[in-house]
This record gives C-alpha cells, structure tokens and sequence, in this order.
C-alpha cells in the first residue's frame, strides 16, 4: 500500500485551507488575517472568500502577505446552483487563479439555469484548483448528492466553525460513502474562519512537501501527500503485511478503519507509538485511521487502497 503522505520527500507544512476576510463576510483583512496565521505558526493560508456577486467575485489577493516563513495560496469559496433541499452549494477551491470565470452567483441564493455546483467544480478543478466538498453535515448534504460533485478531490471531515457554530464539524460519514463506492477522496480538516466566533485554528492539514511555496503545496493537496488534524501529530505511518504502525504526539487512542463495521483500537496512555493488526479489516479495499490524543483532539490519516489500481 502506498500512503503518499508519508513516503513523499519532504517535511509537513501545516495550513488552513478554508478561510474568509472581510472581502466578503468574514471580519478581518486580509492582511490580518494572515499576520493572525503567522503568528499561530501556521506555514501557510487560503483565503477563500465567497465567490458571489454580492462581494464581487473575491479571489482575495494574499501575495502582498508572503513571507520569509509564509506563504498564501489563493483560492476561494464556489458557489452556484441548488442541492436537493434547495439551497445553493458550498465547494471549497484553493488553487484558483485571479481570472477565474465566475458563474452568475449574484447572491448565496440559487437561480433557475445557473451553473450547476457539479459544473462550477468540475471548471475549477479543470483550472488547476484543489477542490472539496464544504462541511456535508452543515450542509445536510446526503452520501448519494455529494457523490455528483465529481471532480472534489476531498471531503471536509472536520470544519472547525461549523462545529463551534452549531455543533455539525463532521463530514466522515459522508467520506466513507464515497469511499466504499469505489471513489478515491482524501480527508481534509479546516477552520472555515470568519473570526466573528471561536472559529479560528481549531482544525488544518499537515502537507508533504519539499518547500513550504504554493505550487509544491497545491500538488501535494492533490496528490494526497497530506493528513488532517485538530491537535495532534502523526510523524509517520508504515503499512506492513499484517498491520500498521504508528508514530505520533502524545494520544490515548487509535483506530483503524475501513469499509464496513468493523474496526480495530488500541487504548493507552501518552503514547507515542501504536501498532495496529488488520485483523477483520483484511479485505477492506481501503484502510484509514484516526489518532485521538487526551483533550480528545484528533488526526486523521488519508485512505490507502489495498488493491493498487
Ligand atoms: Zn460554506
Ligand atoms: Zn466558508
């Protein structure tokens, strides 16, 4: 099996890939809100405001806000067309270039023959963009819908305002039915940070890459050299013959999972090291795991499929 996140050269960067200024309604300026990432250590940031009419199609420019240590990966928030329960799609797009085309989204409310969310993300993932489906269980969004958005490379698992907002952060089960349909997304966790509530630094993706500069960054998104976090760390994972071991942060818990039921968990105490036997999880087309630390923080390693194909 082969986890690109762990076996790609390189080291982690850790970023927030889902993020709003007040270029459209989030609070701050762009330029705070970089300087706010900075100073948290963060290595690198997406702002991606709401790309509608209302706000003039933002595609915020954050390159005046790189620095040394920093650096800013445009992108932005897509919005066009109406999910089965009549309200507009969310599709996160980080990679976008200042002149992409936007679709007749005058406000976050649908309009009969607009652009459909499928389309919008299939021309922003024809234009070079990392694209996920935004916070599913926000959303509402069933398994079934959030499959016709095909081109998402991912699914957000955990977006961090929308738990502290209103308690629905999760996408995993969502994920996990596009997983045991065959479709091979990955896993990311964001902040969706607004900065008008506890939204900020709560969830981010730690990506494989040589240099911390966007266009490494943005490949490794793609590529899945990445995995997600709210607290702690995953140094290393190694897939073997019969399990998988683990080298992390401090953690109390972790599990393997795969398609089906059935899962297999080791409960401790700080540790560093987990070794995981596949036991029933043998035959699962793909394996996944989450680390869990004693604040119940968690990370969560991208799939890996068992038959490479
Ligand atoms: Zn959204
Ligand atoms: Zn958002």
């Amino acid at each position: 099996m082969i986890d690109t996140a762990f076996s790609t050269p390189g080291r982690f960067w850790r970023g927030n890939i889902h993020t709003h200024s007040n270029r459209s309604d989030g609070v701050l300026a762009p330029e705070e809100v970089c300087r706010r990432y900075a100073a948290e250590g963060y290595d690198f940031l997406a702002i991606t405001d709401h790309f509608v009419g209302r706000y003039g199609y933002p595609i915020t420019d954050t390159l005046p806000f790189r620095t040394e240590g920093f650096t800013t990966i445009l992108g932005a928030e897509l919005h066009s067309g109406a999910m089965r329960n009549g309200e507009i799609w969310h599709i996160l797009a980080v990679g976008l270039s200042a002149d992409f085309a936007p679709p007749a989204s005058s406000d976050f409310v649908p309009v009969a023959d607009q652009e459909t969310g499928p389309a919008l993300a299939r021309r922003a993932r024809e234009a070079g963009a990392f694209v996920a489906v935004a916070h599913p269980e926000w959303s509402q969004l069933p398994a079934d819908e959030a499959a016709t958005l095909d081109a998402a490379h991912a699914v957000e698992i955990y977006n961090h305002g929308c738990a502290m907002g209103c308690d629905r952060g999760s996408g995993l089960h969502v994920a996990e039915h596009l997983l045991n349909s065959g479709r091979r997304v990955t896993l990311c966790a964001t902040d969706d940070a607004h900065f008008n509530e506890p939204d900020h630094f709560g969830g981010w993706v730690m990506v494989r890459a040589e240099r911390n500069a966007p266009e490494d960054l943005l490949a490794a998104l793609k590529s899945g050299a990445f995995y997600s976090s709210t607290g702690p760390e995953i140094h290393d994972v190694r897939w073997h013959d019969e399990g998988v071991e683990i080298a992390c942060s401090a953690a109390v818990t972790a599990v393997l999972q795969g398609q089906g039921t059935r899962t297999s968990v080791v409960h401790g105490h700080s540790q560093t090291r987990f070794s995981l036997p596949y036991g029933k999880l043998a035959g699962s087309p793909w394996l996944r795991l989450s680390i869990i630390d004693k604040a119940g923080k968690r990370a969560w390693t991208n799939p890996v499929w068992c038959n490479a194909a």
